[in-house]
């Protein structure tokens, strides 16, 4: 099954339009044709399916038969990792996070990050695959934060859980299955892991160190592994 992506702006009076590479994709690649049927999501919970009725050389009209709301998954899952200097290796995280159902991800420069520039289209175009492979309708949004300080202060109302490998005596021994929270901020470090003072700091937060296993992983890694206890 193939689905494709329309933001609510391009859904008017019951047409869904796909523009540029999606209606190029859909019309090239998939070699779809006027009448036949189309699932198209919004990104926003919205999930639309319908015949197409126009192709044109940039754009493709489908019209909506069929309309549903997937709501969002409960809790949300929002996960902020540090920058990681690999492009490949971030991409990958990020795509992984959009597979397994991370609501919003937060990119964060910390202590110990290396890289500071990040290419936000290739992430955004690699998210927006993603929702559409694994048949999801939310489609999250990538936020880069200058600093871990300036992430925390934008995201005050959430449930702080910070994957950290050293942490025999700190670690807190909660329960990842039978949390009580409507949101979940899952946090993993750079390569370089998260300094002693921003676990100081996070730890006044009210954060929650959590160990995913006696090894170390990489960044990346520990992101999957994160998110991947809540599905
Ligand atoms: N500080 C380490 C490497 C950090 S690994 C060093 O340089 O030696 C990158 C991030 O992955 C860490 O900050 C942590 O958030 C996460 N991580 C890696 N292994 C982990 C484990 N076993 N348990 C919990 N988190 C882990």
């Amino acid at each position: 099954m193939n689905i494709f992506y329309a933001p609510p702006s391009q859904i008017n009076n019951g047409f869904v339009e796909l523009l540029d590479q999606e209606a190029m994709h859909a019309s090239r690649v998939m070699r779809v044709k006027e009448g036949d049927r189309l699932t198209v999501v919004d990104g926003r919970g919205g999930w639309y399916e319908g015949p197409i009725r126009r192709i044109t050389k940039k754009s493709l009209q489908v019209e909506v038969a069929d309309q549903k709301h997937i709501a969002l998954s409960k809790p949300a899952l929002m996960l902020g990792m540090g920058i990681i200097k690999k492009r490949d290796r971030l991409e990958f995280a990020v795509e992984k996070a959009v597979e397994l159902g991370a609501t919003e991800i937060y990119l964060f420069r910390s202590e110990h990050t290396i890289k500071e520039n990040v290419r936000m289209d290739r992430l955004e175009a690699i998210a927006r695959s993603a929702m559409k492979q694994s048949l999801r309708a939310w489609l999250p949004e990538i936020t880069l934060f200058h600093s871990l300080d300036e992430m925390l202060a934008s995201v005050s109302d959430a449930m702080l859980l910070v994957a950290h490998e050293k942490v025999d005596s700190e670690q807190s021994n909660i329960d990842l299955r039978k949390l009580n929270a409507e949101k979940l901020l899952l946090l993993v470090g750079p390569e370089g892991g998260f300094s002693s003072n921003e676990i100081e700091k996070l730890k006044q937060q009210g954060a929650n160190l959590v160990s995913l296993g006696n090894n170390r992983l990489r960044a990346e890694t520990a992101a999957v592994t994160f998110l991947s206890q809540f599905i």
